[in-house]
């Protein structure tokens, strides 16, 4: 079979994301089809950018996540980050590099069309169209990679451009000691479906209802962007950052931005029901460094009135934020206590892991 071109490609994105071709409505005023996308916020808003690198067996394996699950999770890691900031996504740009061997076999095609399909359902509930990329073959190593056909990796760059009111957007930096943390959803279990994914997981199918993650965490996560928006317009959050790398690493961050240091109650954790079945010191580890939940992390002040569900998600107080130490940056002393059940404190070390690293486990990460 010969490898379909780039033109083929791009024609078969083009038929996969009608929506790509669809301008002069919305924020996304030109799609696919010129040298540029041509896009336009709604008065009086600011553009939020964030791009996702993902990368087969770093960010998804081949042999364990079904297409349409690395589709999926490719489109949601950056929604996440916009839901994270209370943006409202306009559109999508999609940069594939592809191994010869996919696109010249029928499985490789029937792959790429199911990874389309994961990502198209994505993005058509949350209303952002396809406004752009581009494709590329990946280049195969001497001694190949482990792809499927162990002849090369799959690469999908993802640039997601949303728009919040200026000066609203939430940001990692706003919190005070004083101010009450809270998380949406659960914890853990994008961590818990990832340790029991099998070659049989291949057969999992985008959920019929994906607003619903209690089933697939890791497999199709729900980015929080009703979530989000509705933080911000509340003005109900001082801070917020999503949960891509564990609660202990993320809310690392958050203290760091803020400049505030965070106590946690472990009995206040709203651990996944995947969970319940770990023992206990197991399910709390990976509620604390998981990640991939996508979950978002925010603290409020004490006199917000944070409701117990937003949009149908349900909103848990978890801890409260308190003063830094005057010598904690010199001392490196971490920002993060936690106070366990027998009401013993601990330091809580960031510890979100990522899963298909083979040296430390740790990540770096610039967003
Ligand atoms: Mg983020």
């Amino acid at each position: 079979m010969k490898p379909i071109g780039e033109i083929a490609l791009i024609e078969q994105i083009r038929r996969e994301f009608p929506t790509a071709r669809r301008s002069g409505s919305g924020a996304l005023r030109l799609g696919i089809g010129d040298d540029c996308a041509i896009l336009r916020p709604p008065p009086g808003h600011e553009v939020l950018v964030t791009t996702d690198f993902t990368l087969e067996s770093r960010h998804f394996d081949r042999r364990l996540h079904p297409p349409e699950s690395a589709g999926h999770r490719a489109l949601a890691r950056g929604l996440s980050d916009l839901a994270a900031m209370g943006a409202t996504p306009m559109a999508v740009f999609l940069s594939l590099a592809l191994p010869p061997d996919l696109l010249a076999s029928a499985q490789g095609r029937a792959w790429l069309r199911r990874f389309f399909h994961g990502l198209r359902a994505l993005a058509a509930l949350h209303r952002v169209p396809l406004a752009g990329g581009d494709t590329s073959e990946s280049p195969v190593g001497a001694r190949g990679g482990p792809g499927l056909d162990n002849t090369g990796l799959i690469l999908a760059d993802i640039v997601l451009v949303g728009s919040a009111p200026s000066g609203k957007a939430l940001r990692r930096s706003g919190a005070s000691p004083g101010d009450l943390l809270y998380v949406t959803g659960h914890l853990g279990g994008a961590a818990a479906e990832l340790a029991g994914l099998t070659p049989s997981s291949l057969r999992v199918k985008t959920p019929r209802n994906a607003l619903d993650p209690s089933r697939h965490p890791q497999l199709f996560p729900v980015p929080r962007v009703e979530v989000g928006r509705t933080l911000l317009r509340r003005n109900l959050a001082s801070a917020a950052i999503d949960l891509s790398d564990g609660l202990s690493t993320d809310l690392a961050h958050l203290c760091r931005a803020s400049g505030v240091a965070a106590e946690v109650e472990e009995t206040l954790l709203p651990l996944h029901p995947l969970l319940r079945r770990l023992e206990a010191p197991r399910a709390v580890n990976l509620a604390l460094n998981g990640g991939e939940d996508y979950e978002l992390l925010f603290s409020a002040p004490p006199s917000a009135r944070v409701p117990r569900s937003i949009a149908g998600v349900s909103i848990t107080r978890i801890g409260r934020l308190t003063k830094q130490k005057p010598d904690a940056r010199k001392t490196g002393a971490p920002f993060v206590t936690l106070i366990q059940q027998n009401a013993v404190k601990k330091p809580l070390k960031p510890a979100g892991w990522e899963h298909f690293s083979t040296n430390s486990g740790h990540k770096s990460t610039l967003s």
